[in-house]
């Protein structure tokens, strides 16, 4: 059921500024598609709940990223695919409840293609195939005969087969963050947006009593920080403990994504990558064109993210593009694209981080790399942490004190 359209949210006056301070039972920080789902999923727990950004709900990095839903490129650890995997199968469900295409949902499954000829990325490739089938995912080998017909109008090598994995998903993850949000309110709860969180407030005790916003303060005994890239800065803003700006585990890893305009009738049907050549992915963009990335290009920014060089790679990956596709224009269509830089929050070790803040009382944080395919698994048990004051089995490895400096 849609209780409302998703990009009407508007936060309401600021009714601290006026007078007595708002109280709620959590406040988010951060109104990207992983605070967003959390406080959904906190208000869902009976919960008063506010969620704050500081500017559009959905407009940090869940406004630029590759919308891929997934845990088949996640095999090497176990509790994290779970978790993963979890996040694929929450989405399933929250299709039957929303319907797919309001909560931004195009299950159209993926296909990771291997040539036979290219020894290693193939070996590799089947590899992640067994893996996969070992953590009961759903994933099926295809040979080059049952490859084609899945995407007829794809340009293949006469020796490409896939891995296929029909559960993968793309989202467009700011319409699913405005649509979180927007369930937010109708379960009661509060959406601030252009409104920062400028401070913690606590007793002398060290527990936390609320947080101080440019629109005023609110009262409440859990924050829950969710600032994606901007996590320690915003630690550190809200503590007044610097060394979370110099020394919280989490880094800032650009990558570019490049959208072409619509393109009427094109033929991709899947989410597609390949290690072949170096790493490259593409699929069917929500405004009908085709988003194109590869982590090769985003090697590549990290140091010049310069407009002529942005342009350069674009070049590249259209052409890449025209590999698999020969009639789609390639390197014409470059200044009708979208070229975009997304920012990563990307933990210290890869995993999400998603718990309470050691030594702190009633703080706690969720930074992630993968918000896009986690938001609705970490939103949810930690919606159960921060309610019942104990992190579920589930995140047991997720937790901070894994980690140099919290342990
Ligand atoms: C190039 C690229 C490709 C990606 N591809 C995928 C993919 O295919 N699949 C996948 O699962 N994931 C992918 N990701 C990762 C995914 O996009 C992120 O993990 C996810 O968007 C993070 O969401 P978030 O809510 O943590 O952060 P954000 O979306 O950045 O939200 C944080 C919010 O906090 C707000 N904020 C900051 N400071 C304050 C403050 N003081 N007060 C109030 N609000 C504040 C910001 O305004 C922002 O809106 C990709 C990322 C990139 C960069």
């Amino acid at each position: 059921m849609v209780m409302a359209n998703a990009a009407d949210i508007k936060g309401p006056v600021a009714r601290g500024s006026r007078g007595a301070a708002m109280a709620y039972d959590a406040i988010v920080v951060g109104g990207g598609i992983i605070g967003a789902t959390h406080a959904y999923y906190l208000a869902r727990r009976g919960l008063s709940v506010a969620l704050l950004d500081k500017g559009a709900v959905g407009g940090g990095t869940t406004a630029h990223n590759f919308s891929w839903v997934n845990a088949s490129c996640k095999t090497a650890n176990v509790p994290y695919h779970r978790l993963n995997a979890l996040g694929v199968s929450m989405y399933e469900g929250l299709a039957q409840q929303f319907g797919a295409a309001p909560i931004g949902l195009n299950p159209i499954g993926s296909l990771g293609i291997a040539r036979v000829g290219e020894a290693t990325t193939y070996a590799a490739m089947r590899k992640q195939a067994a893996d996969l089938r070992a953590l009961d995912y759903p994933a099926c080998w295809l040979d080059h005969a049952a490859l084609q017909p899945l995407e007829p109008g794809l340009s293949l090598p006469d020796d490409a087969e896939a891995l296929w994995s029909p559960s993968d998903k793309v989202l467009d993850a700011r319409t699913f963050a405005r649509f979180m949000a927007q369930q937010v309110r109708a379960l009661g709860g509060e959406v601030f947006e252009h409104c920062a969180a400028l401070e913690l407030l606590a007793d002398d005790g060290g527990c936390v009593t609320g947080v101080r916003s440019d629109q005023g303060e609110m009262r409440t005994s859990r924050v829950v920080v969710a600032s994606g890239p901007d996590t320690p800065e915003v630690l550190s803003a809200l503590t007044g403990y610097d060394g979370f700006a110099a020394r919280f585990p989490v880094a800032k890893v650009p990558g570019v994504l490049v959208t072409t305009p619509p393109l009427p009738g094109h033929p991709v049907r899947h989410l597609n990558y390949t290690d072949d050549g170096g790493e490259f992915h593409f699929l069917p963009d929500f405004n009908g064109g085709l988003r194109i990335a590869s982590d090769v290009t985003d090697g590549q920014i990290i140091e010049d993210r310069s407009p002529a060089h942005l342009r350069a790679l674009a070049v590249g990956l259209l052409e890449r593009m025209q590999e698999y596709l020969p009639d789609f224009g390639g390197a014409a269509l470059v200044d009708d694209c979208q070229i975009a830089v997304g920012i990563r929050a990307y933990p210290d070790d890869g995993f999400s981080i998603a718990g309470a803040l050691p030594g702190a009382q009633g703080l706690f944080v969720i930074a992630t790399h993968s918000g896009v395919t986690l938001a609705p698994a970490l939103g949810d048990l930690m919606a159960a942490a921060v309610a019942q004051g104990r992190a579920p089995e589930m995140l047991a490895p997720f937790g901070l004190d894994r980690l140099a400096g919290f342990g």
